[in-house]
């Protein structure tokens, strides 16, 4: 996914000064080409010539008064003939003493967000969340702490101890948008997210397997590849059978034994999940050493 970004924001940042270039091209020659500009600018161009070897400054200096003069009249200064790079950092090369220049990056990041579809995925930021909305104080002192948590989480990601992260809670207690706001963090910080529903998990895992094994692993590669991968609402998927269990015990083998972050939450009680997907799959989630779970309790906060 990173790569893809990268590939992206190049293209595009490439796209945009050939543009620019391409339009400061057809503007200048359009211009050079009307009879007053045109004769100012080859006088001023002739006595640059011949004060370069000296002895017409004077001259030189006139001339260009006269052709500024001319383009003037139209509406125009030089610089709308001359390409200025949009980036004065590093004058649109995209680096600077061989490191990624802030344009760049600024382009890659909105690349990762499009690449993996965020802002639609995930609208809420840690800036969105507004405390002073939730009434009852116990309630509100609590999220609180698990947005502090999740804010340190999302500005350390991969170097969290726990690499899975089960966040339980009802409808509406706030798991949608700490999940969320954890999301846009990471992807802030130019590192990718996979953020699927639980459904979506298994329609993509189902298609995988139904799949020629060839392109099995380019199919599924995302999920067991990215900075962070989000299961929304585990527990409200169809239970497959040779699909829904082994394929998500394999995701989440695989990606705790790459060192890779996972958030799942889900609706449902630890006993249920214990229930409906089995023992693996209750360990992998449920793992004092490598697992961390919480609880978002208290009353429905939409409704508050
Ligand atoms: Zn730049």
């Amino acid at each position: 996914m990173k790569q893809r970004a990268i590939n992206l924001a190049i293209a595009k940042r490439r796209a945009e000064i050939a543009a620019k270039k391409e339009e400061i091209s057809k503007r200048a020659s359009l211009v050079l080409s009307l009879p007053d500009v045109k004769d100012a600018h080859d006088k001023y161009i002739s006595w640059a010539f011949k004060n370069a070897r000296g002895g017409f400054a004077d001259e030189e200096k006139l001339a260009k008064q006269d052709y500024i003069d001319a383009l003037k009249k139209h509406g125009y200064t030089e610089d709308d003939l001359h390409y200025v790079p949009s980036c004065p950092i590093c004058g649109d090369t995209l680096s600077v003493g061989g490191k990624v220049c802030a344009c760049m990056r600024a382009a890659y990041i909105a690349a990762l967000k499009d690449v993996c579809e965020i802002e639609a995925r995930a609208p809420f930021t840690f800036d969105d969340a507004d405390f002073a909305a939730i009434k009852d104080d116990a309630q509100r002192e609590n999220l609180k702490k698990f947005f502090d948590y999740f804010k340190l989480y999302a500005s350390k990601l991969p170097a969290v101890k726990a690499k899975t992260t089960v966040l339980f809670g009802g409808v509406g207690t706030g798991k949608t948008c700490l999940e969320s706001a954890v999301s846009r963090a990471v992807i802030e910080r130019g590192k990718s997210v996979k953020f699927v529903s639980a459904y979506e998990f298994n329609t993509a895992m189902l298609a995988a397997h139904t799949s020629p094994l060839s392109e099995r692993s380019g199919m599924i590669k995302d999920y067991l590849t990215a900075d962070l991968l989000v299961i929304d609402d585990l527990g409200t998927e169809p239970i497959l059978k040779n699909v829904t269990e082994p394929y998500l015990l394999l995701v989440l083998e695989e990606r705790q034994n790459r060192g890779l972050c996972t958030l799942v939450t889900c609706n449902l009680s630890p006993a249920r999940i214990l229930e409906r997907y089995g023992e693996r799959i209750y360990s992998r989630l449920a793992n004092k050493q490598s697992s961390r779970i919480f609880e978002l309790g208290g009353r429905d906060l939409r409704l508050n």
